[in-house]
């Protein structure tokens, strides 16, 4: 049998700095209908009254979004994304914040706004702003004239920002500052979407205990393995994690001397650093599927770009990782995407349709039955059902002889398949 060793350098190490201490799962909702896409992540910690919160608020926002999605079919679907922001402060203060888009034919503009939530886990309650800072209803609003007086409408302002209010307003905190958020119309014209204003904790007298924040390390080894090149090959490709299941599908794959390409998002990436670092040292190849999964065609070119540089900076950051690979969310691609970014673009040729087939048989049944050599077959590692199919699909693509590897391998070994065929 022809073989060829391929040599992966993974980086050697890396200093991750984060104030988190664990992990925490990330809750996706990713649908794809005719007339609507939905695109949803939001953190599910160990806090029960924290994640019923936060549940209600999704659960509020989605049904407000199928509401404004037309009952005719429209030209381009409605669009909802929810995408999150998650922090720790001294591995006690829990600090989320929501971030919702939405468009649709029957809304006069794209609707953005935020929902936050600040959580202290030793004292086991939601802080308001005053339970963090001992600070005036003058202090913000001189702050939010002298930074944003283009934007600011005078009478909200003076309505919306009292003494009374304060203990209702939307905020968070890191371990020097606090910030204010303001969605659209509360204290400013539309045109200024959502205000975010960051006040240092010397501008005032501090109420919380004082934080510290902690680090990790991680180490790759450099990984070798032995591909042939005149064996049935496939490529295996996960979208829309990682998530919990994620491990478990590494481990899986290496249970059957198999590799596959992980499509994730940016948004989960520090959530998940151990388990991706984990992905990585399997042998495994990771790639972008944007940071939070809103439809690319629709961005303009700085949006675009930034979904996608956050992605590959922030794997950077914290794995030490350089992606290289792209899947455009919902596989919509079109001549921006080609033209600003680049990338290597890889979309699919076998669509197992887990995500909404959700039964592990009827998956594999599926998978098995268009699954050919040197194809690229799309899975998603945030279902349990498409674990559950893996566990009937690897034992039988072994029995029929597939080698199942990466995407850049497959390329690789398809590259060699036509360099000997041209001999
Ligand atoms: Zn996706």
């Amino acid at each position: 049998m022809k073989k060829f060793v391929l040599f992966l350098f993974l980086i050697i190490s890396m200093t991750g700095c984060s104030n988190r201490a664990s992990e925490f799962s990330v809750e996706g909702i990713i649908e794809e209908h005719e007339n609507n896409i939905i695109g949803i992540h939001y953190p599910k910690t160990e806090i029960k009254s924290l994640n019923e919160e936060i549940e209600q608020y999704v659960f509020e926002t989605k049904k407000q979004f199928l509401k404004e999605v037309p009952t005719y079919l429209s030209l381009v679907p409605s669009e909802l994304n929810i995408d999150y922001e998650y922090w720790e402060v001294g591995n006690r203060y829990y600090n989320i914040v929501l971030k919702t888009f939405m468009t649709s034919p029957t809304l006069a503009h794209p609707i953005h706004m935020v929902k936050t939530f600040v959580y202290d886990s030793v004292k086991k309650q939601f802080l308001t702003l005053l339970d963090v800072a001992e600070i005036k209803a003058s202090t913000i609003k001189s702050t939010l004239l002298l930074h944003h007086k283009d934007c600011i409408l005078f009478r909200e302002l003076e309505n919306n920002v009292t003494e009374d209010l304060l203990s209702s307003m939307m905020f968070t905190f890191t371990d020097h500052s606090i910030l204010l958020y303001f969605n659209p119309y509360e204290i400013s014209n539309g045109s200024c979407m959502i205000i975010k204003e960051e006040i240092p904790f010397q501008n005032f007298k501090v109420e919380i205990e004082k934080v510290n924040s902690s680090s990790k390390t991680f180490e790759y080894h450099k990984v070798s393995k032995n591909l042939a090149i005149d064996k049935k090959t496939i490529a295996l490709t996960f979208d829309d994690g990682p998530s919990k299941y994620t491990k478990e599908i590494v481990s899986l794959l290496e249970e059957y001397d198999s590799n596959a390409t992980f499509f994730i998002l940016g948004n989960k990436v520090k959530n998940y650093s151990e388990t991706l670092n984990f992905v990585l040292e399997k042998g495994n190849e990771l790639g972008n599927h944007s940071y939070n999964h809103k439809q690319l065609t629709r961005l303009s070119k700085e949006e675009l770009k930034k979904q996608i540089e956050d992605t590959n900076q922030v794997v950077k950051d914290t794995l030490g990782y350089q992606i290289t690979l792209l899947r455009p969310t919902y596989g919509a691609i079109n001549n921006r995407i080609k033209k600003n970014i680049d990338m290597d673009l890889v979309l699919w040729n076998v669509d197992t349709m887990d995500w909404k087939l959700k039964n592990s048989k009827a998956i594999a049944k599926k998978a098995l039955h268009d699954i050919k050599d040197g194809k690229i077959v799309l899975m998603h590692d945030i279902y349990k059902t498409t674990l559950e199919a893996l566990k009937l699909i690897l034992p039988e693509l072994k029995k029929q002889g597939y080698q199942i590897v990466t995407v850049s391998e497959l390329k690789e070994i398809q590259a060699i398949k036509n360099e000997t065929e041209k001999r």
